[in-house]
């Protein structure tokens, strides 16, 4: 029933902020065109895992801004991206792909607890993973759990779509107009030029474990698609 898949495997990184379509929630428009992007790099014989973020719900250190405590706050932020992976889990089932969750923080009834060497199975069956609850410990981002995820599972490349932006650029292209996108670049140059793309945490972990991590944008109609497909497409970070 299960198609073998031989090919590459990666991490996925879907930020939550662009589930809720600009909005707190979910926006299942969105979520249906990710599952089709998804659904169709799988197809041509990736194997993929997913980590989604829970921006589009909560995030831990808004909430302590606002005076809730950051530990309790954290994991209402990763219970957030639980519900970002059922959906996605519906919409890539109704691409015909077989899915599997596996969360960092057990709930029986919703989904499988992470069970790294299960999950690897499932991926050579041709399911794709999604991985939820973050890491289960408040004090992490989405971004870090999707490097130590990729190594655990041992995927060949991380894949961090972002939203608003389709690359490492020389400087916040947000604020300085004269800052350029870069197509390559090396793990300790984005750390020492202190880009805040990606978390320092997630890029020194793909650092030390020779782990290579493209950055791009999740907008448009097939980015998704090429990047899982290894085209070239946003900036390569590299040990
Ligand atoms: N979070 C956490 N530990 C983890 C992963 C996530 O505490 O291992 C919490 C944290 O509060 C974070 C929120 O979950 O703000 C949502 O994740 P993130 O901000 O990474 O989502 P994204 O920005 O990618 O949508």
């Amino acid at each position: 029933e299960d198609d073998p898949h031989t090919g590459r495997r990666v991490l996925l990184k879907l930020s939550g902020e662009a589930f809720g379509g600009g909005q707190v929630g979910l926006d299942p428009d969105v979520v249906r065109g990710i599952a089709r992007q998804i659904a169709a790099g799988h197809r041509a014989g990736t194997q993929v895992a997913v980590v989604i973020g829970g921006g589009n719900f909560f995030r831990g250190a808004q909430l302590q801004q606002r005076g809730m405590e950051r530990a309790r706050a954290d994991y209402m932020g990763m219970l957030g991206t639980v519900m970002n992976c059922l959906a996605l889990q519906d919409f890539l089932e109704k691409e015909g792909v077989d899915t599997r969750v596996q969360t960092a923080i057990t709930m029986g009834q919703v989904a499988e607890p992470y069970i790294p060497r299960k999950a690897i199975r499932h991926l050579e069956k041709g399911r794709v993973v999604i991985f939820g609850a973050g890491a289960g410990m408040p004090y992490f981002s989405t971004d870090t759990v999707s490097a130590q995820r990729a190594l655990e599972i041992k995927c060949d490349a991380v894949l961090m779509s972002k939203h608003g932006v389709d690359g490492v650029y020389t400087a916040d292209p947000r604020t300085d107009p004269a800052a350029k996108k870069l197509d390559t670049l090396t793990f300790s140059e984005a750390l020492s030029s202190n880009l805040r793309v990606v978390d320092a945490a997630a890029f020194s972990l793909c650092m030390d474990n020779h782990l290579p991590m493209l950055v791009f944008g999740m907008e448009g109609e097939d980015a998704i698609t090429r990047a899982i497909k290894g085209e070239k497409i946003g900036t390569l970070v590299t040990a």
